[in-house]
Parts: C-alpha cells; structure tokens; sequence
C-alpha cells in the first residue's frame, strides 16, 4: 500500500454531527475530499440542506439528517433511520456543541445543564447508538471534538471548560471500553477557531489581541485547519493511536 492510500476512506460513510457550519463543515468537506460519504447534521433542517447542497456542490456525496444530539429519543430514532435507509456508519465525529458566556455565579442550573448536555451528554448519546453496528462490525472511527479548555479555565465559561475535559476523558474511556472490539476513539482539541460560537469574541478588538498574543501562530484557525486531523484519525493511518488527544491550536498549549 503506498503511504498516500492509508489516509483513503473511499468506501467509508462518516457522520459528523453538528456540521450546518463552523468546525463540523470544515470537517466533514474533509472527510468528503478523502473519499468518505458524509451524513451531516443540525438541528436546523434548512440551514442543514444549504450547507448539504454547498457540499454536494463541491463534489461531496452527502446526506442531510437533522436531529437533536443531546436528546436520547431523537439521536436513537436518527441513528436506527441512518443505519437502515442510508447504511453502516464506519466514522462517527462527535462535534456538536455550544457555548454561554456568563459569571459563573449568574449561571442558571438550566443552563449548566443544557451546556453539559449537547458537549458530554450528546457524545455518549451518538456514540452508544452508533457503536453497536461498530462493534457487531469489529470496526469503527470516533473522533470526539475536545478543546484547549479541556485543560484550562476562562473566566466566564467555567461550565464549558468542565464539558470539554469531561470530553476528553470521556474519549479515553471509550477507547479503553471499546479498543477491543477493534475501534479507534481519539479527541482533537481544537484552539481558537473563527466560527459563529465566537462569533461575539470576534468582534471584540480587545480578545482579538489576546488570541493573537496567547497564540504561537499569531492567529486564529480556521474550520478547514481541522480537516486534516480528522481524516488522519478517521484512516487506517491512525490504526495503532487509540485514547489520543490530538491538538490542533497553533501552539497555543506549548506556552504559557
Ligand atoms: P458553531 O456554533 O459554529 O457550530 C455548532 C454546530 O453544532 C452547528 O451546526 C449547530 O447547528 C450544531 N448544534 C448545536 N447544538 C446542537 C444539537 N443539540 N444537536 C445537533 N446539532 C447541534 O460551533 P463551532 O464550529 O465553533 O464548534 C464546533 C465544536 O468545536 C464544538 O464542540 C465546540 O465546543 C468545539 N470547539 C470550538 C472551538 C472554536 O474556537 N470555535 C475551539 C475548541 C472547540 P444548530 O444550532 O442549527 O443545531
């Protein structure tokens, strides 16, 4: 096999949640390019058949299934329709996720709650339903989507910093439970990336320093700049890293 086929997933079909835009998009346009069939989701069924069509656009063979990750009836029913109508699903990245930003002390428990629940609750959710056609098939790919907060706190986002090493660990627990059976689950971390989550923070002159400042590479990334992270851990290139977190930041946790 020549080195340039090991990062081939032609014949794979691959979800990636949370993907109408911003990192997911990135993410799955690369898994596409690899050769993957993609399934994106929201939960905005238009926004979703936009960025469908902005995919199939560019070449991409993609399908459109909106469902709410974070609830377990509609991630359940979604995962029974993709796995009978659309097929197997080999590549599972679990991307969906949000950000509040409040004092800690002004947090609501709803809001606590609902932060947890589409970043953590959500990958166990996907995963779980996912994972037995993955084990059944003694195969399988799931890369969870962490972040620099997995090991450091900001003032404002204590709750998501709490989500994002939840995730982390989460992704080694996986990988423990689920190696045997011949899956990979690895994490990567993104640093700062220029979507809509931050989109406030863009606009910000005086955080825009700062990123630019804390950030090695003197930058934001962009959605695109996780696409070749995704598919390295998506291919039999990555067949022996397992319980990985893989960070992809420009430096940013090299220094303090
Ligand atoms: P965006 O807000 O740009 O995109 C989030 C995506 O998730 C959208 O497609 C959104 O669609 C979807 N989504 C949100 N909630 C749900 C839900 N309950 N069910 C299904 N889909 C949902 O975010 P980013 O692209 O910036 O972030 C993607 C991931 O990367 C997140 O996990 C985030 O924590 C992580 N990350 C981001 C960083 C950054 O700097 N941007 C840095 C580190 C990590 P809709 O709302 O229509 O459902």
């Amino acid at each position: 096999m020549d080195s340039i086929s090991l990062f081939s997933l032609r014949g794979k079909r691959a979800l990636v949640t949370g993907s109408s835009r911003g990192i997911g998009y990135g993410i799955a346009e690369a898994l596409a390019g690899a050769g993957a069939e993609i399934i994106i989701n929201s939960r905005n069924p238009e926004a979703l058949g936009a960025a469908a069509a902005q995919l199939a656009e560019g070449g991409a063979r993609v399908k459109a299934l909106a469902f709410d990750v974070a609830s377990e009836e509609s991630v359940e029913d979604a995962i029974a329709h993709a796995e009978n109508e659309i097929g197997p699903v080999d590549i599972l990245v679990n991307n969906a996720g949000m950000q509040h930003r409040q004092p800690l002390e002004e947090w609501t428990l709803d809001k606590f709650h609902q932060v947890m629940d589409t970043n953590v609750t959500s990958a166990f959710l996907v995963s779980r339903a996912v994972v037995r056609g993955m084990i059944a098939r003694k195969s399988g790919k799931i890369i969870n989507i962490c972040s620099v907060l997995s090991n450091f706190a900001r003032a404002s986002v204590a709750p998501y910093s709490a989500s994002k090493a939840a995730i982390a660990n989460l992704t080694r627990g996986m990988a423990v439970d689920w190696a045997r059976h011949g899956l990979n689950v690895n994490g990567i971390a993104p640093g700062y990336i220029a979507t809509e989550l931050n989109e406030a923070l863009l606009q910000n002159q005086e955080f825009n320093a700062w990123v630019e400042k804390r950030t090695p590479m003197g930058r934001w990334g962009m959605p695109a700049e996780l696409g070749g992270a995704a598919v390295f851990l998506a291919s039999e290139a990555s067949s022996f890293v397992n319980g990985h977190i893989l960070y992809v930041d420009g430096a940013f946790t090299a220094t303090v």
